[in-house]
């Protein structure tokens, strides 16, 4: 059975149940400040299951794309551990408990086949209970009729979860499936994991945890008042149980990229393995390796990430290089993915047909990394082949630790290579300093990780608010001001208050509320809340947690008091100046689309008063022409005064009318759409004006780039627009005044005048040469003789410069008769400094003199040149005369 058909009669099994299906999140997670990735089904439910926020249905199951980088060392070792794998879930909120979520699944695996099942063999699957689940044994045991000897009770490690946090926990249980024999030893799961593989995991939320220590060390505090159940079960483990392969790197969505890597490097797959992972060959480890990796890189690309030196873009740049290593190390040099990818994408878009839609823009910085990686190798290979070289020298048979380190840190060069390198040259490595170098890194990374985790302890003070009286009504799309309660009052480090007095910074909650919070990259509104006898000026607007709209402000006069109606009211100008540049924003992401294609998506946003800024992907830049086109086409749809209409409707009926989706972004069920008549339609929580021809204006001011594939644009819009271009045009008459020209000619009367003075610069410097030169007949005429020799000593004009000193030097000489031995100094002044060029004939050489000698004794050894012609300089300015008077003393001592 082909997984995409798995993953479909698990859908319509719980929908055909009452469960509402929920699309799968987007990868990155990113309402959890703890969780880079979306690592389990119920991830986007947390805020159902910790009470958060109402479930609004009461079952629900999904298919979630997820990713576990801590598997990343069993991949290929093990017969099912992916990076990136798809989990099938079904979840109840306080609705069916355990009764209900055993017999849902015992249903699907053993109905049969051809009644929408999957067909499983009963007598092979072997559930586990948690050591002291009385309840779920009975069930599996009586209810369901799996006999007691194959049904295991586990300790908390396996089957006991929480999310290492106060809050719900509960006993699991975990379903296993006996692949036979071939694959190990008999006697459960707890005798063998691979022969006897678990697919499916059912969480009871049953309890409250206390604080404590990690997921294994804590207080239960007692019963949850509403149970839930959570499940999670492997599509891909599914399908290797469907498809009868050993493992899920066979599979029909892996295998093809497997084939396709074992063909590019020669290697016959599965030659030298037995069915079980631990008798896999290293070939075939690595060739899964790369299949898996590859398709890990392809899904994380296709919902945004990028590689980059940190966070997500890391991992994704971690993953990518191991592959690509791999594939090098089966013994091809050449680019890989171009090769891999493709099929990595044929095997996907079945299930995910944006992959296809969207393949340029991944391939592109795939093809990018690879490349980058690629040089990499080429640079560190170098380094390494130098170390090596050192090593030799030095007679010492080993790298140290500190240097394959330091390849592996500051180069990204793997360890392996390092060793299989260092080796085919005789050379063993310090593994140990290295693997010790390696350990204090990740303890330290680890530190950081833990301190991180405080964002938790943070916003419980919020959720304490947010708990009392629900969630915050926001009003702000229709109103500008409302009447309201005051909740609550935080001051400092969240602590709840009374009463906050004149002069006090506090966080405001009311029970509803027009103030816009920070969000979607628009900024928050301001304004004044008057609450008794009290006003508070509202200098900031967050969401600490989501449905809890928070006010920072400070009290200007009087007091306020919990509990107490007020007034909110926002500033009106801000907020129509902010609604102004979130829609020139969508029409801006829309109009860019137009010109460079779908691959341009937004990839952050600021909506200020006045002023927008718009980031996007895009691997080339944006030509000055495209650019004024963007912007004319922009304007143009102000003038059309479109109306600008938001609603609420469905993610699939969204997807439909073709609304851009930002990515990395979580939508609920119901989203929110904003378009602007039927040019641009976009999921957005943001207020906007109610016609596009209230911008008034849009002018570009810049496009640039900031960072690899990420351009930005910056605009103003409205009267900022205006009086920019205003001002510009201030500027270009004042200029068109100052030349006596209409505006239109001040660009060619500028590039007039610089051609002007650039001819007349040229002019300047022949006559200073001119005037120099001009004096070199008189200065020759003025030829003292000392012992013979006709010496001219004299200081260039002033401004002359260095060229012009030594032509004039060059000019005396060739007017004094050749026949008498001459010598010629000239000293100049330039800069705070004195120069010296010293010019002489044949006569005087013949005499025994060198300029060089001469230039070097005036200088007490610095100048350069030779025995006709030399020069130096850099004493201070008022030694001139000096040098000429020790010029003319060498000459007489000569
Ligand atoms: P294991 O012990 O085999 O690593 P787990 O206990 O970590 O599994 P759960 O966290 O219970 O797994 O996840 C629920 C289900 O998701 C598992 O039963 C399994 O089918 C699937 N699953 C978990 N991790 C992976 C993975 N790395 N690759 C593929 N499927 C996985
Ligand atoms: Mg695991």
């Amino acid at each position: 059975m082909k997984t995409a058909e798995i993953k479909r009669r698990y859908l319509a099994h719980f929908e055909a149940n009452g469960h509402a299906v929920v699309p799968s999140a987007p990868l990155p997670a990113i309402n959890d400040p703890n969780l880079l990735f979306v690592n389990a089904g119920m991830v986007q439910f947390v805020p159902y299951f910790l009470g958060q926020q109402a479930a609004p249905y009461q079952r629900a199951v999904s298919v979630q794309k997820c990713i576990r980088t801590p598997d990343i060392d069993e991949v290929g070792k093990t017969s099912r551990h992916g990076t990136f794998f798809q989990m099938n879930g079904n979840f109840s909120f306080g609705d069916y408990f355990k009764s209900g979520a055993i017999s849902l699944a015992w249903d699907l695996i053993t109905k049969s086949q051809a009644d929408g099942g999957f067909g499983l063999d009963p007598e092979r699957i072997w559930p586990t209970v948690y050591l002291d689940d009385d309840e779920a044994f009975e069930l599996w045991h009586k209810q369901v009729g799996v006999p007691a000897e194959r049904i295991v009770r586990r300790g908390k490690k396996d089957n006991f979860w929480s999310m290492g946090i106060p809050g719900p926990c509960g006993p699991c249980s975990e379903i296993f499936y006996d692949r036979g024999p071939e694959f190990g030893a008999q006697g459960g799961p707890e005798v063998d994991e691979d022969r006897y593989m678990e697919f499916w995991n059912l969480v009871f939320m049953q309890y409250e945890r206390g604080a404590g220590a990690g997921k294994e060390d804590f207080p239960i505090l007692g019963d949850l008042p509403a149970k839930n159940i959570d499940t999670g079960m492997g599509l891909e483990r599914m399908a290797s149980i469907l498809q009868g392969v050993d493992n899920l790197y066979e599979i029909d969505e892996v295998r093809p990229i497997l084939d396709r890597a074992a063909e590019l490097t020669g290697k016959r797959y599965g030659a030298h393995s037995g069915h079980a992972a631990s008798e896999s060959h290293p070939d075939d480890v690595r060739l899964r390796v790369i299949a898996d990796h590859v398709r890990t890189a392809l899904m994380l690309i296709g919902d945004g990430v990028t590689p980059s030196n940190e966070g997500r873009g890391y991992v994704l740049r971690r993953i990518m290089r191991r592959a690509i290593r791999s594939v090098r190390l089966l013994g091809w040099q050449e680019r890989a993915l171009p090769e891999l990818l493709p099929v990595a994408r044929d095997c996907m878009s079945p299930s995910y047909p944006e992959l296809a839609e969207d393949f340029d823009r991944i391939s592109q910085y795939a093809y990018a990394e690879e490349d980058a990686f690629l040089s990499t190798l080429r640079a560190g290979t170098t380094i390494l082949d130098t170390a090596i070289a050192e090593s030799k020298s030095a007679g010492k048979p080993a790298l140290t630790g500190e240097r394959a380190f330091q390849l592996h840190d500051t180069y990204g060069f793997p360890i392996d290579l390092t060793l299989e390198i260092a080796a085919e040259q005789g050379l063993t490595v310090d593994e140990d300093g290295f693997r010790r170098l390696m350990a204090d890194q990740r303890s330290r990374a680890k530190a950081d990780a833990q301190a991180r985790k405080t964002g938790h302890v943070d916003l419980s003070a919020y959720r304490g608010v947010l708990d009392n009286g629900g969630p915050v009504t926001f009003t702000g799309y229709t109103e500008v001001s409302r009447e309201s309660k005051v909740r609550a009052l935080l001051a400092g480090a969240g602590v709840p208050v009374e009463v906050a007095g004149e002069g006090e910074t506090v966080e405001l909650v009311l029970d509803t509320t027009p103030f816009y919070a920070e969000g979607g990259g628009q900024q928050p509104d301001l304004g004044l809340i008057t609450v008794g006898g009290g006003q508070v000026e509202v200098l900031d607007v967050q969401q600490p947690v989501p449905g809890l709209i928070v006010h920072r402000a400070r009290v200007v006069r009087g007091e306020v008091r919990t509990g107490e109606a007020g007034l909110a009211e926002i500033d009106v100008t801000r907020r129509r100046a902010i609604s102004r540049s979130h829609t020139a924003t969508h029409l801006v992401h829309q109009t860019m689309r137009n010109f460079l294609g779908e691959s341009a998506t937004q990839a952050g946003s600021l909506n200020a008063p006045g002023r927008l800024r718009f980031d996007f992907n895009t691997p080339t830049g944006v030509s000055p022409s495209v650019l004024a086109d963007v912007e004319q086409q922009v304007n143009e749809v102000l003038l059309s005064d479109l109306e600008v209409h938001a609603f609420i409707t469905s993610q699939a009926e969204a997807r439909r009318l073709g609304a851009m989706a930002l990515f990395g972004e979580k939508y609920g069920e119901e989203v929110r759409v904003v378009e602007v008549g039927d040019y641009a339609r976009e999921l957005c929580g943001g207020t906007h004006v109610a016609r596009s021809g209230q911008l008034g204006l849009v002018k570009i001011l810049s496009e640039s780039s900031i960072g690899s594939g990420v351009r930005r644009v910056e605009a103003l819009v409205g009267i900022d627009a205006f009086r920019f271009l205003a001002k510009e045009h201030l500027l270009v008459s004042r200029l068109a005044d100052l030349y006596r020209v209409p505006n239109e000619q001040v660009a060619d009367r500028v590039e007039q005048t610089v051609s002007q003075l650039r001819d007349a610069e040229k002019e300047l410097e022949k006559l200073r040469a001119q005037m120099v030169l001009g004096g070199a007949a008189a200065f020759a005429a003025g030829a003292r003789d000392v012992r013979g020799v006709a010496f001219v000593g004299v200081e260039a004009p002033e401004g002359a410069a260095g060229n012009d000193v030594r032509t004039l030097a060059q000019e005396i000489r060739g007017k004094i008769d050749a026949a008498r031995p001459a010598v010629v100094a000239v000293a100049a002044r330039s800069g705070g400094k004195a120069s010296l060029v010293v010019a002489l004939n044949a006569a005087a050489k013949g005499r025994g003199l060198s300029a060089g000698d001469l230039v070097k004794a005036a200088l007490s050894g610095r100048g350069g040149g030779n025995a006709d012609l030399a020069q130096g300089g850099g004493v201070p300015a008022d030694q001139a005369p000096t040098l000429l008077g020790t010029v003319e003393k060498a000459i007489a001592e000569a």
